[in-house]
């Protein structure tokens, strides 16, 4: 049979192909969106993980080349058992906790809060450039679906922190695969650390340096069917932190969109819906990730501290000016101004901390 009959016809075929092509907005995975509509437990169960494909890598000899070379990390976590006898996280008891060093519920007694907290794979820790091991032979850091637009945005102010949680209805959430990464890791929420002023705020310390903000983008296993199922799980989160340095050329511009939505999250547990004409894709918040970053095996740095986290720590801060670090030191907490909610630095203990 002949295919063409006519000269154009390859052309219009081209142009109907470029078409659909553009209409998956980059996208090179599955289209998992059916499967977070609603209740995602009834798509993918923990039982069928083992048999669903779209959540491992294909089996690639690159791949497993690069699992078995000797700067891979281990599993060093597989002394932690997500055992059904495992109290999942009381909210109550996590909205106790609190940042100041004085104060019964600071830090140093969290593991009164939560047992786990007082566990030897905590978060943050100090990062060094000069003892971390460099890893040669590496798969690149994939953020999938880092352009799509979510329906809306949930910012809350937890008492914590602010927290921003997207809500998809018809688009694929954002995919972290690659890197030290076994698996497919969904986009949950981003939320952030920050200091009274600008020489503290970060969690994490690299070189010596604290940063004056700190971001943290949760993603959770494809494998299970929420945040809340993965947590609890040895390989369950993956945590991008990315740091802030001040923007010195200019104090008052806003260079992030985000902040111009913290002025409605002021007080201690309020929230507000950004609505869609408003929202930001996850590129406006962190951009390419294209640097390099620091890679170890972690926990939660709040209560209940679950050392179920993959951390990946980008070496390159991004920009914040001084008039949105204000914005973030006026947000309130419960017992005041919601500021230096980081965590003091933990023991490394035996872990390796790897540098990609
Ligand atoms: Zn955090």
């Amino acid at each position: 049979m002949q295919l063409f009959k006519w000269p154009g016809q390859l052309v219009l075929l081209n142009i109907l192909m470029f078409m659909s092509w553009r209409s998956c907005r980059g996208l090179n995975v599955p289209d998992y969106s059916s499967r977070y509509q609603r209740d995602p437990k009834t798509v993918i169960s923990t039982n069928d993980a083992g048999r669903n494909p779209d959540f491992y890598f294909p089996a690639d000899p690159e791949a497993d080349l690069a699992e078995s070379a000797p700067e891979e990390p281990p599993l060093l976590r597989q002394k932690y058992r997500p055992a059904t006898s495992t109290p999942s996280p009381r909210p109550s008891a996590a909205a106790a906790f609190s940042y100041n060093p004085k104060d019964k519920n600071g830090p140093s007694n969290w593991n009164r809060i939560d047992a786990r907290c007082g566990g030897r794979y905590q978060s943050p820790i100090l990062l060094n450039t000069s003892s971390a091991l460099v890893v040669n032979r590496k798969r690149p850091l994939r953020l999938a679906g880092i352009t799509n637009l979510p329906d809306s945005i949930r910012l809350q102010n937890d008492g914590h922190s602010a927290k921003f949680t997207y809500n998809w209805r018809n688009v694929e959430r954002p995919v972290l695969s690659g890197g030290p990464l076994k698996t497919k890791y969904v986009f949950e929420q981003f939320h952030f650390h920050w200091g009274s002023n600008s020489s503290v705020g970060s969690e994490h310390v690299l070189d010596q340096q604290r940063y004056p903000l700190e971001i943290h983008l949760v993603f959770y296993n494809g494998l299970y069917g929420s945040f809340q199922e993965a947590s609890n799980q040895v390989d369950g989160i993956a945590v991008v932190g990315l740091f802030y340095e001040i923007y010195k050329h200019s104090a008052n511009e806003q260079l992030n969109t985000w902040t111009f939505f913290l002025y409605n999250v002021v007080q201690p547990n309020s929230e507000y819906t950004i609505s869609f004409i408003d929202t930001f894709p996850l590129y406006e918040v962190i951009g390419d990730i294209e640097w390099p970053y620091f890679s170890y095996e972690g926990s939660l740095t709040t209560p209940p501290c679950l050392e179920t986290v993959t951390w990946i720590v980008a070496t390159k801060p991004l920009l914040v000016t001084e008039k949105e670090m204000n914005q973030f030191r006026r947000l309130r907490s419960a017992t005041g101004l919601m500021v230096n909610n980081y965590r003091p630095v933990q023991k490394l203990n035996n872990r390796r901390v790897f540098l990609y």
